[in-house]
């Protein structure tokens, strides 16, 4: 039987995409393996949103290349946002290379991979470069053949977000991703991401109901909806009803899935948070006290420059609806620091703007260029000094804030889904609260995964908690 390994950068989406594609290698009779060295085929799922992501990604792939010498068989592709921006170009960076496939094409991947490695392994080719002639995958209006005979296919295709809906069978999955959409209609200048993925394209509510029933049946407690911009789902698609948009109308849906008992959603855009999605958070007790809502700019100068179309005072609105709506409320956002003319009155503002909201995290990014977006062109880029500065205070700052709200929760009781092991101490297992806080509990693994229970909080190390399970705890019942 043959074997692939699929290494993913960047994203939830990104993870999302790839189960996709092992899910496909599954089902054609390949097994996932872990270890890159005893792989047929390797497969590099890649992020473009920072440089760092895709140097990883390329260093990576070099360094697996010496797997050919040993076993001229194997078949190597990438695929994803890196893929999608660079195409051909690739080959010429990683000459082992056999192929590149854009964001579009996820699900052509098993097919192309299974027809080199088949023809590979028939030896029809003595060597192995050699081994696509041409014609060795047929598609109409793809265009596959880069040099050599190698195979690109970064093409449109028409309905493909209707294609990430199977999930790779697991004994044990307390918790899901579930793509509800692809690609963003937004632009923001910083941002490869319309580039890469291509324009919003949502699928329909019915077929995201009937994944979410077939993880609920299959032992799934919780699921997190995945788009890039997910509250604007189905805006160029479906119409709104009794004045709810798409997403609430798919949110109420979700909601009445039986067995599922969480709902999880990311990534909102303050463009679309209506009232309507601020409400559901009072009547659909499965949403997660949690949210993850990008703020990126604290100065309103600055979020011009990056093309979010909101002042900050509209953000902050939001933020204070819903915590109004959700006492118990958990926020985090992403922040870039160092943005093209970011003065220190403008850093000063995003600053402010942490200490008034009080995030639970943060994700702080100093801005690095990337090829091809508006902010890469814009005058006044800053030094690499200044933007490390900046996001050395700002990760202080929300440091600070992220442990003494931690170390709050210490002497209370909160509710955690188990999703087995922990993944720095195999001794211990894992859960999440509903504000998506880490607990470690002891516990018997076999018993505790999947299981939603009460744990007592005795300890706080900066972003985890520690707990001890309740000695009455039962699977707890869903409710506000
Ligand atoms: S909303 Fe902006 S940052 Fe988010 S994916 Fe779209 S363009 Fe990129």
């Amino acid at each position: 039987m043959p074997r692939v390994f699929i290494k993913t950068y960047g994203c939830q989406m990104n993870e999302r995409d790839s189960e996709q594609v092992a899910r496909m290698f599954v089902e054609g009779g390949y097994t996932l393996t872990r270890e890159e060295q005893e792989a047929d085929a390797i497969l590099v799922n890649t992020c473009s949103v920072r440089d760092q992501a895709e140097q990883k990604a390329l260093g990576k792939m070099g360094m697996m290349g010496k797997h050919r010498e040993r076993r001229g068989h194997v078949v190597y592709g990438f695929m994803g946002c890196m893929a999608q921006s660079r195409g051909e170009e690739l080959f010429d960076r990683i000459p082992h290379l056999d192929l590149v496939v854009g964001t579009q094409k996820y699900h052509r991947v098993f097919s192309y991979v299974d027809d080199i490695l088949r023809k590979r392994m028939e030896g029809r080719m003595d060597e192995p470069s050699l081994s696509l002639d041409g014609n060795a995958v047929e598609e109409e209006g793809a265009h596959l053949h880069g040099p050599e005979g190698k195979i690109v296919d970064t093409e449109v295709e028409e309905g493909s977000q209707n294609t990430i809906r199977d999930h790779v069978a697991a004994t044990q999955r307390p918790s899901a991703f579930v793509s509800i959409m692809q690609g963003c209609n937004m632009r923001c200048s910083f941002c490869i991401v319309p580039d890469t993925r291509g324009g919003e394209r949502s699928r329909p509510i019915s077929d995201i109901v009937r994944e979410v029933e077939r993880l609920a049946f299959q032992g799934t407690k919780e699921v997190t909806l995945l788009g890039q911009i997910v509250n604007l789902y189905g805006r160029t698609e479906f119409g709104r009803v009794d004045g709810k948009s798409p997403f609430v109308q798919l949110l109420e849906a979700v909601h009445e899935v039986e067995g599922i008992e969480r709902i999880r959603f990311t990534s909102p855009h303050p463009i679309g948070y209506r009232d309507d999605l601020v409400k559901a958070f009072t009547y659909l007790p499965k949403l997660c006290s949690h949210i993850h809502f990008p703020m990126q700019s604290g100065s309103d100068r600055i979020l011009r420059a990056m093309r979010r179309p909101y002042k900050n005072e509209k953000f902050i609105e939001i933020c204070e609806k819903m915590k109004a709506a959700r006492a118990d409320l958990a926020i985090t956002t992403d922040i870039i620091v160092g943005f093209p003319t970011e003065t220190d009155e403008d850093f000063q503002d995003t600053v402010d703007c942490v200490k008034r909201l009080q995030f639970d995290n943060s994700f702080i990014f100093r801005y690095s260029k990337r090829k091809d977006t508006p902010a890469a062109e814009m005058e006044g880029q800053l030094p690499e000094t200044v933007k490390e500065e900046r996001n050395q205070e700002l990760l202080r700052i929300q440091g600070e804030i992220a442990m003494r709200k931690n170390a709050e929760l210490i002497g209370t009781c909160q509710e955690i889904l188990c999703v087995g092991a922990s993944k720095t101490n195999k001794e211990k297992l894992s859960g999440r609260t509903s504000q998506n806080k880490i607990v470690i509990v002891e516990g018997d693994e076999d018993q505790l995964t999947g299981e939603i229970f009460k744990v007592d909080i005795e300890d706080s190390t900066g972003y985890t908690l520690f707990g001890n399970l309740q000695p009455e705890s039962q699977p707890v019942a869903v409710g506000l």
